[in-house]
C-alpha cells in the first residue's frame, strides 16, 4: 500500500465507531468467557485498539490498567477523546506502536485482547510473538476472520486467498492455537449484525463524505471501489466466513 492510500484509508475509518466488525456485546461476552478473575487487578493490552470501541467495554467492565496500542496516532487520539468522555481515561494507556514491536516485559500481562487486527501481522505469527507476553495462566482473546463451512464458491476462495492468504477454518484455527502453546478456552462466530448493522452500513453512509470531498481523486475512488467490492462480497457470501472469536489460555508448558 503507499503511503497515499494508507492516509486515505485511516482519515477514512477514523470516523467509525469502530473500525472491523463487532459489538459492545460480543466484546462483554468474550470478556466472560476468559473465565478471568474480574474482581482483581490486572494488566491488559488491546492491539490494533483503532478508535477503542472494545476499550471502552474493556475499560468498563475490568479493575486495573489498558495498554492501547495501535500503529496510527489518528486512531489513538479518537480513543483518548472517548476515554476522556466516559470518564475512562485514569485505566486506560494509549501507545503509538507496531504489534510487531510490543512495549511489553515477558510475562506482564494477564489479558492480551485484539479484535479484528491480528491478521495484519499473521495470526499464527501473533499467536507466537505475543505468548511471551502473557503470564502463566494469562488468557488471548482475538478475532479472526475464518471460513465457517467446509466449502465455498469460487469466487469468495479466490478473493480471500489473494487478501489474506491464512484465512482458515475454525477446527485449522484451534489447532494453531494449541501447536502455539495456548489451550482453547472457548470460540463463537460474530453475528451478521456485527458485520451489517456496526460495520459496513456506517461504512456505506459515509462513502459519498469522502467522495464529496475528494471528487477527482483517483486513489479515493480506488479506495471507495475495494471498500464496496469487499461489501458486496460479504453480502452475497455471508454464510461462508466471519470473525470468530477465539479465546484461549496460555498453557503451562516449557515452551515460552
Ligand atoms: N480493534 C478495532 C480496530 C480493528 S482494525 C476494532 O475492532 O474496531 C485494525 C487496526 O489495526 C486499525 O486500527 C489499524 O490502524 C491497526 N493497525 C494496522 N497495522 C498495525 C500495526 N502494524 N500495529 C498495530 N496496529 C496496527
Amino acid at each position: 500500500m503507499t503511503d497515499r492510500e494508507l492516509e486515505i484509508l485511516v482519515d477514512f475509518h477514523k470516523d467509525g465507531q469502530r473500525q472491523g466488525p463487532g459489538s459492545d456485546k460480543i466484546t462483554e461476552q468474550a470478556l466472560k468467557l476468559t473465565e478471568i478473575d474480574l474482581n482483581r487487578s490486572l494488566k491488559v493490552a488491546d492491539i490494533g485498539c483503532g478508535s477503542g470501541a472494545q476499550t471502552m467495554i474493556l475499560a468498563k467492565m475490568i479493575i486495573g490498567e489498558i495498554t492501547a496500542i495501535d500503529l496510527f496516532p489518528e486512531f489513538l487520539e479518537k480513543l483518548d477523546i472517548r476515554a476522556l468522555q466516559n470518564k475512562l481515561h485514569k485505566k486506560i494507556k494509549t501507545v503509538a506502536c507496531s504489534m510487531d514491536q510490543l512495549p511489553f516485559q515477558e510475562q506482564e500481562l494477564d489479558l492480551i485482547w485484539s479484535e479484528g487486527a491480528i491478521y495484519i501481522m499473521g495470526f499464527e505469527k501473533g499467536l507466537k510473538e505475543w505468548r511471551k507476553y502473557l503470564k502463566t495462566g494469562g488468557v488471548l482473546a482475538v478475532s479472526e476472520i475464518s471460513w465457517i463451512t467446509d466449502n465455498r464458491p469460487n469466487e469468495i476462495q479466490k478473493y480471500w486467498d489473494q487478501a489474506y492468504p491464512e484465512m482458515d477454518s475454525i477446527p485449522n484455527k484451534l489447532s494453531q492455537l494449541k501447536k502455539n502453546g495456548y489451550t482453547p478456552l472457548a470460540h463463537f462466530v460474530l453475528p451478521q449484525a456485527c458485520w451489517l448493522d456496526n460495520y459496513y452500513d456506517p461504512i456505506e453512509e459515509r462513502l459519498p463524505n469522502i467522495k464529496r470531498k475528494n471528487p477527482k481523486n483517483k486513489d479515493v475512488d480506488a479506495f471507495i471501489i475495494q471498500e464496496q467490492e469487499e461489501i458486496r462480497l460479504y453480502k452475497k457470501y455471508k454464510e461462508y466466513y466471519s470473525y470468530v472469536f477465539y479465546i484461549a489460555r496460555k498453557t503451562k508448558a516449557e515452551m515460552n
